[in-house]
């Protein structure tokens, strides 16, 4: 058997490099033969609050039905979806997480020949989604790490499917108002399809960061994608989901696993739905985390990216590889960012105040030191 099975994968595919996640506690642990229970991770931008006493209640109630198939409609978190972001049942497509939205969106949409407009230092997965079907993605040169709304205009051809947008965006934090979405998607042809991810948008409402939804009913090509992931503390179960105009929710579910969502993220996406405490909770961690991260690197002399996300990414100057080493070696997991041509940057996700505590002293150490 000499058969090179990657030459034969699609042109596309074999170009590709694997998502590298943030690192796994358990991962550090056997490898630097640390205690896991000492160890922080700051990696995945995930909820420190660890999940809500409701989440927990409703899952403990489902598991009896293990044996089951979900509900392959997810007919009543669409019903809670929809009466909370007062928009029709048929305008919702769920996901196992909001990665299988952008995968079901350049499933539907993209193929050899066709290209996805998208910016510099986006969200990793807008290239692999793109990539894993064949088609063309057009990474626009960001400016001050941030989407250049009029370059990536202005990057649309003809053969342009869709466009993916991350407001606010990950790895950077960085956002862009109402006036220049507006702008932007007024310039869009109509057959060019937006698709606007608003991961971190319970983190961020109030400022001057738009409401993706408030936009809908003016632009049918735009398609809402969110997570139960971030602020609503799920990110184990996976579960998302895309708000658009019925008929591109009836593409996207033409494309969909039968049972993409599974029963016990149907039933906890309902209950975090319903539990406003929570969210409240999360946002106000946040928003003390990241006051408490910025005074810190302030006092260490350090720059960052502003951010409206539960994560900031902070600017060494030089190759943080090292320093980001160290970090390991002190159970500090944070996350490189150089995969996004941004080597000089860690991105540190948000975490209670004693986690903030931990990585800021690391740190100190860290730069003392090196
Ligand atoms: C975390 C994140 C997601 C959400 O991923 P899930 O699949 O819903 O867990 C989507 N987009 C961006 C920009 C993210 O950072």
């Amino acid at each position: 058997m000499s058969c090179d099975f990657l030459a034969l994968a699609l042109p596309g595919v074999q170009k590709l490099s694997p998502y590298v996640p943030g690192k796994p506690v358990e991962e550090l642990a056997r490898e630097l033969n640390l205690d896991p229970a000492g160890i922080v991770k700051l990696a995945s931008n995930e909820n420190p609050l660890g999940p809500g006493s409701k989440v927990l209640a409703a899952i403990q109630a489902a598991l009896p039905e293990l044996t089951r198939y979900p509900d392959g409609n997810g007919f009543a978190l669409k019903q809670a979806l929809a009466s909370r972001y007062q928009v029709s049942a048929a305008q919702v497509t769920l996901g196992n997480g909001s990665n299988d939205i952008l995968d079901l969106v350049a499933r539907a949409w993209l193929a050899p020949g066709l290209n996805a407009v998208f910016s510099q230092f986006a969200f990793a997965v807008y290239p692999i989604a793109t990539q894993a079907v064949g088609a063309e993605g057009r990474a626009v040169p960001a400016r001050e790490h941030g989407h250049d709304l009029d370059a990536m205009l202005a990057a649309i051809d003809e053969n342009t499917r869709v466009v993916f947008l991350a407001n606010p965006n990950n790895p950077t934090g960085t956002w862009f108002d109402a006036a220049a979405l507006q702008r932007f998607l007024a310039a869009v042809p109509e057959r060019v399809l937006v698709v606007l991810d608003e991961a971190y948008i319970e983190y961020a409402q109030g400022g001057d960061l738009p409401d993706g939804l408030d936009f809908l009913p003016r632009f049918p090509n735009l398609i809402v994608s969110r997570t139960f992931s971030k602020a609503y503390g799920l990110a184990a179960l996976r579960v998302g989901y895309a708000l658009s105009s019925p008929q591109i929710a009836d593409v996207l579910n033409r494309v969909r696993q039968p049972f993409n969502v599974n029963s016990l993220a149907l039933t906890a996406a309902i209950a975090a739905l319903q539990d406003d405490d929570y969210l409240a909770a999360s946002r106000q961690l946040n928003d003390a985390g990241m006051l408490q991260l910025e005074t810190g690197l302030r006092a260490l002399g350090l720059r960052w990216i502003p951010s409206k996300g539960n994560f900031i990414a902070v600017d060494f100057a030089r190759d943080a590889a090292p320093i980001n080493q160290a970090l390991l070696r002190a159970g500090v997991i944070v996350r490189p960012v150089a995969g996004y041509g941004m080597p000089s940057f860690l991105r540190v996700s948000i975490g209670t105040g004693a986690e903030n505590s931990r990585f800021l002293s690391a740190l100190a150490e860290v730069l003392k030191h090196g």
